[in-house]
C-alpha cells in the first residue's frame, strides 16, 4: 500500500486585517487536521476564499477568480472549493447557485466548523449568528513570529449608512478578557514582542473590564514590548482611553482614527455619530496630551449628496489635522445598506476628481510629516527582512512609521534598536543603526 498523499490546501485572503487574521486561524484548523500549505491552487486539495465585501472592485475581483478556477475543478472534481468571509455571509446559498463549482460557503462568525465540513465533505452553507464566536479558542497559523494580530471583539452595532460590516459580521460581541490575557501570555512564551488588537470598534470593548482595562491588563505582561489596536471609532474616544494610551508604556503612539468626511452635514447621512467639530476636538486633545503620537484615518469621496461645498470642508479638513497618512476611497454603494438607496448619488467622474484632489493633498502632507522624522533617533521594533531589497531589515517605530536599515550581523528580527533617521520617502523612512 503507497504512502497516503499529505492534503494541501490553498487560502486566498482579501480585504482588513480582521480577514488576515481569519485566514490565520483556517491554516491552523487545516494544519491541525494534517494538510499543509501549498502556494497554488492548483495543488490543493482545498481552496479557500476568504473575501472581502467592503467595495464593489473587491466583489468583483473574487467573482473573477472564482470562474478562473472552475476548470481546475472539471479537471479534479475531488477538489474542495469554499467561499469564506464577508461576502459568503452577504450573499450565502446565492454563491453555490451562481457558481456550483463551490463546495461550501462559511461566514465569519462560523470559520470554526471548518474542521467538520472539511471531514464530513458536507456542501452547505454555514452563516447562521453564531454568540460563541468569542468563546472558541481556535489554532491560529501565524505568518508573522515578532508581531501577532488579536480578535478582542467581533461584529458592530454603528451602523454606518455605507457600510456592510453589521450585517457581514453581526452584532458586537466582546471576548472575555481572561481569554484575551491567556492567548497574549501564551505569545510572549514564543518570543512574540508586539501584538495588535482587533475590532472593528476597539474603544466600545466591553466585558469584564472596559478598553483602558483590557490596556493596562496587557501592559502588564512580560515579553510583550509594544500594543497596538485597530480600528477606533471617534465617538468612543474617551479621555481614559487617551490617558491610558499616554500612561501605559507599552502602547504606541498612533491611532488610526477614520474621519470619513469633513462635512459634518454628511457625517449626518453616514450615521456617523460625531460632528467635524467634535472630530477636531478629539484630535487636538491627543495632540495636547501626546504631541508625539501619529493619526491615521480614512476618508470616503463622493458620498451621496456630497457637494463641491461639503468635499471643500473635507479638504479644509486634511489641511487643519495633517493626518500622517489616509486611505482614501470612492463611495461605494453596497448591498443593502442606506446610503445605497439614498438620494443625490453623485457620478463617478466627479467622484474620481474628488478622490484625486484628496491624494494630491494628503500625499504631500505625508511627505513633509516623514520628512520631520528626519535626523531624529527612533526606537524600532525589526520586524524582518524587506520583501523588496533582501539587503535590508525592515522596523517601525512605535509611531508605526515603516524604517528601513542596512543588514547588520548582530541585529536580528524582533530586536528593538535605537536608529537614526537619514532618508524620508512617501511611503517609508532609512535609518542607520547606532
Ligand atoms: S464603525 Fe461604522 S464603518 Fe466601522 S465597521 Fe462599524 S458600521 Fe462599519
Amino acid at each position: 500500500m503507497g504512502k497516503e498523499k499529505v492534503k494541501q490546501y490553498y487560502i486566498e485572503t482579501f480585504g482588513c486585517q480582521m480577514n488576515v487574521h481569519d485566514s490565520e486561524k483556517m491554516a491552523g484548523i487545516l494544519k491541525s487536521e494534517g494538510y499543509i500549505e501549498t502556494g497554488s491552487a492548483k495543488d490543493a486539495d482545498v481552496v479557500i476564499f476568504n473575501t472581502c465585501s467592503i467595495r464593489q472592485k473587491a466583489e468583483q475581483k473574487f467573482f473573477s477568480e472564482l470562474g478562473r478556477i472552475k476548470s481546475l475543478k472539471k479537471r479534479r472534481p475531488e477538489l474542495q472549493i469554499a467561499v469564506a468571509g464577508c461576502i459568503a455571509q452577504q450573499e450565502g446559498i446565492k454563491i453555490i447557485k451562481r457558481a456550483p463549482h463551490v463546495d461550501f460557503v462559511v461566514g465569519p462568525q462560523n470559520i470554526n466548523a471548518l474542521r467538520d465540513i472539511i471531514t464530513s465533505r458536507s456542501d452547505s452553507v454555514f452563516i447562521d449568528d453564531n454568540p460563541s464566536i468569542t468563546e472558541v479558542e481556535l489554532p491560529a497559523d501565524r505568518k508573522d513570529n515578532v508581531r501577532a494580530w488579536i480578535n478582542i471583539m467581533y461584529g458592530c452595532d454603528n451602523f454606518c449608512s455605507y457600510c456592510i460590516v453589521p450585517y457581514t459580521r453581526g452584532r458586537e460581541k466582546s471576548r472575555a478578557s481572561r481569554s484575551i490575557i491567556n492567548e497574549i501570555k501564551d505569545l510572549a512564551g514564543k518570543d512574540y514582542k508586539e501584538v495588535t488588537l482587533l475590532g472593528q470598534n476597539v474603544n466600545s470593548y466591553m466585558s469584564d473590564m472596559d478598553f483602558p482595562g483590557l490596556l493596562k491588563e496587557i501592559n502588564k505582561i512580560d515579553g510583550i514590548e509594544r500594543i497596538r489596536f485597530i480600528t477606533s471609532h471617534p465617538k468612543d474616544l474617551s479621555d481614559e482611553l487617551i490617558f491610558a494610551v499616554r500612561d501605559m508604556e507599552k502602547v504606541c503612539e498612533h491611532i488610526h482614527l477614520p474621519l470619513q468626511s469633513g462635512s459634518t452635514k454628511i457625517l449626518g447621512l453616514m450615521n456617523r455619530k460625531y460632528t467635524y467639530e467634535d472630530y477636531k476636538k478629539k484630535v487636538g486633545k491627543l495632540k495636547e496630551i501626546m504631541p508625539q503620537i501619529t493619526i491615521t484615518s480614512d476618508i470616503i469621496a463622493g458620498f451621496p449628496q456630497e457637494t463641491d461645498e461639503d468635499h471643500k470642508e473635507t479638504v479644509k479638513a486634511l489641511n487643519e489635522i495633517e493626518f500622517d497618512g489616509v486611505f482614501a476611497f470612492k463611495f461605494s454603494p453596497r448591498p443593502g445598506t442606506r446610503a445605497s438607496n439614498m438620494n443625490g448619488q453623485v457620478p463617478e467622474d466627479i467622484k474620481s476628481d474628488r478622490l484625486y484632489e484628496i491624494l494630491e493633498i494628503q500625499n504631500k502632507i505625508t511627505e513633509r510629516k516623514n520628512k520631520e522624522f528626519k535626523g531624529t533617533l527612533q526606537e524600532i521594533l525589526i520586524e524582518g527582512k524587506d520583501e523588496k531589497d533582501t539587503g535590508r531589515f525592515t522596523g517601525r517605530t512605535r509611531t508605526n512609521k515603516i524604517v528601513n536599515i542596512p543588514l547588520k550581523n548582530n541585529v536580528k528580527p524582533a530586536d528593538i534598536i535605537t536608529v537614526k533617521i537619514t532618508r524620508a520617502g512617501r511611503h517609508s523612512l532609512e535609518g542607520d543603526i547606532l
